[in-house]
């Protein structure tokens, strides 16, 4: 089966052919560091760490870029709002540079304890300030943008494909906006760069051909991603709220400026719910990751409860749902040591292909995760497969899943020293002759040797004291 993609520009499932053989170059929109990440940001990472790790294992050499927006971005999408830069810094007491960098450290935390493989290039905004400037002065010599108010605009009308990812209307006259900005043109121009900043103690400002300012925040994507993966590149990420703006002002300044073709594959996820909802760190209620260990969860339960779920499908978030995750997780690592115990992984029969094969299938056919784990649920399952397959082959799916099963120790049965065994007949034969004093005696005798004593049914049962 060849693999299989859903192109959000095409609206339907296409076959994925890279511009350079076995080569995947993809870039994913990051996190804008003025809070931490919530865990609905984080379901979007951990659908691009999924889609690289299939590359992978799939045998693909992937370039992954993904930027830091640490400037320019307002709370609202479409230049309307504060700068969240300096919301977070004003509501934190620390300058803008700080917050940029703690809250830059603490996602790249919480992506590692989510086992989200650390992309190859990671750009923050403000380390590329001279590639925007020269992709607004290009897009400026094409004629593609005009000056207002103080304000770079790119001017919408004057590129004849704007709109075309997110199916807009063109001829629409009206956007739903809370405050619009009477310096534009067109409804759906938006700033390359600001230099009249509407906000009082703007920190981050660099001088410019247009005047000391700072960038407009689509433009830091189409800048970055052009320098590291050339001027047209296989895949282009995010969450399905970049389709209607950010996304589609990328594609107009990034096609704008190189006239042709930018991007070939648009892949984006869906929302994490909660109470349907969709998470906002704007509006306040947002749960982070943290949250999530401080209730006692293992970061990776929030990553299997996530691969559940198909990436094009909404999931709703709730207690229950990730504590079914908790078990169904340990499950699954239970069965693992399991394995271990009984030896090495084995090469496998036709059987362990056939069930390789349908897992890459499921993987193939657009990440139907939900599917592939349905086949790693057969194999726990199969009564015929021996132990040593069944672990080789939760070792290659892990390759995607990432649930670190490699490292899994499995349980050592210790022997029991027979000094041990004789104190264990001992107490037996007490026990038998209801001498309950001797009985506890001897019992805390293996205790001070590291052992521990259970009475069951089926007599006594000898584990290590931890
Ligand atoms: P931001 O830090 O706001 O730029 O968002 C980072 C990423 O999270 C983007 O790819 C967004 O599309 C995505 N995102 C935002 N909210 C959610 C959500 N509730 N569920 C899933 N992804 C989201
Ligand atoms: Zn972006």
């Amino acid at each position: 089966m060849s693999l299989k993609f859903y192109n959000t520009m095409e609206r339907r499932l296409v076959d994925f052919q890279p511009l350079v053989e076995g080569q995947v170059s993809m870039y994913c929109c990051g996190p804008t560091v003025y809070n931490y990440a919530h865990i609905g940001n984080l379901r979007t990472y951990i659908f691009e760490d999924v889609l690289r790790r299939t590359f992978e294992t799939l045998g693909y050499e992937v370039k992954h870029v993904m930027n830091v927006t640490d400037v320019g971005h307002l709370t609202g999408d479409g230049d309307e709002g504060e700068d969240k830069m300096l919301q977070g810094a004003r509501e934190r007491g620390r300058t803008v540079w700080e917050i940029a960098r703690f809250f830059s450290d603490a996602f790249f935390e919480d992506a590692t304890r989510l086992a989200i493989e650390k992309p190859s290039v990671v750009c923050p905004a403000t380390e590329h300030i001279d590639d925007m400037i020269a992709l607004i002065q290009k897009l400026e010599s094409k004629g593609l943008t005009y000056q207002a108010g103080g304000n770079v605009y790119f001017d919408t009308s004057k590129f004849p494909e704007y709109g075309r990812l997110a199916l807009l209307d063109r001829q629409e006259t009206s956007v739903a906006r809370t405050s619009y900005d009477s310096n534009k043109r067109n409804l759906r121009d938006f700033v390359l760069w600001f230099t009249r900043s509407k906000f009082d103690g703007q920190a981050m400002v660099w001088d410019s051909p247009w005047g000391r300012g700072y960038p407009g925040w689509h433009i830091e994507c189409s800048a970055m991603s052009m320098k590291y993966l050339g001027e047209s590149f296989d895949l282009h990420c995010g969450g399905i709220d970049h389709i209607p703006v950010h996304h589609t002002n990328e594609i107009a300044q990034s096609e704008g400026a190189i006239g042709k073709p930018w991007v070939k594959y648009w892949l984006h996820g869906e929302f994490l719910l909660l109470s349907k909802e969709k998470m906002s760190k704007s509006t306040g209620e947002f749960l982070t990751l943290q949250k999530l260990i401080e209730k006692g969860y293992d970061p990776l339960d929030y990553r299997w409860f996530c691969l559940g779920a198909h990436y094009r499908s909404p999931l709703t978030f709730s207690w229950e749902a990730l504590e079914g995750a908790r078990n169904s997780r340990r499950n699954l690592l239970d069965k693992v040591r399991e394995w271990k115990r009984a030896g090495e992984p084995l090469p496998l029969s036709e059987a362990g292909k056939a069930y390789l094969a349908q897992w890459r299938e499921a993987l193939e056919n657009d990440l139907a995760m939900p599917q592939a784990l349905s086949v790693l649920w057969a194999v726990v399952k199969d009564t015929q497969l021996p132990p040593g397959e069944k672990l080789a082959l939760a070792l290659a799916m892990d390759q995607v899943l990432g649930l670190g099963l490699a490292q899994l120790s499995a349980p050592v049965e210790e022997a029991v020293p027979s000094e041990v065994q004789t104190l264990v007949q001992e107490r037996l034969a007490a026990r038998k002759a209801k001498d309950w004093a001797e009985s506890d005696r001897l019992r805390q005798e293996i205790k001070n040797l590291g052992w521990l004593v259970e009475d069951t049914p089926q007599g006594p049962v000898v584990k290590r004291a931890v």
